[in-house]
């Protein structure tokens, strides 16, 4: 499987430093930070560090340190936003968009954690 990564993407441009961020945390392999056009009242991306553009790729191409560093990170951006059910707070979504029936608008991998408000049905049909 072939992926092309585009070094100009603007995830890419935050982790060079060239565009700023509203970073909620970084990790050695993971960068969170709130999304510039939120869809709920938390709304945080975290990215790995790492080229990688879809989640399938990341898996395929990551080392078992940067993806269990990405899955650590997630998780507790989800606690951090304070939208755990193990905590028993009212949870949380997480969604990772890839290509075009995925709708990604950004091609670095980001998974959004959404969370602050009821998020309804997961998806209506097509
Ligand atoms: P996706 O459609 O899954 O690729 O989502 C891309 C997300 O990136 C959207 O929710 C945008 O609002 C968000 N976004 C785009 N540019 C920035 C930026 N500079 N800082 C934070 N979030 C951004």
């Amino acid at each position: 499987m072939a992926y092309a990564y585009d070094n100009e993407n603007i995830f890419a441009r935050i982790l060079r430093g060239e565009i700023p961020c509203d970073k909620v945390l970084e990790t050695d392999h993971a960068l969170a930070f709130r999304d510039i056009a939120p869809k709920t009242p938390d709304h945080v991306l975290v990215i790995p560090k790492g080229a990688y553009v879809t989640w399938d790729h990341f898996a395929a191409k990551a080392s078992d340190a940067e993806v269990a560093d990405f899955v650590r990170a997630v998780g507790k951006v989800a606690q951090m936003v304070d939208a755990a059910p193990g905590d028993g707070k009212n949870g949380y979504r997480l969604i990772s968009n890839a290509g075009t029936d995925g709708v990604q608008e950004v091609p670095h991998l980001h998974v959004h954690v959404l969370a602050g408000r009821p998020l309804g049905w997961m998806i209506r049909p097509g």
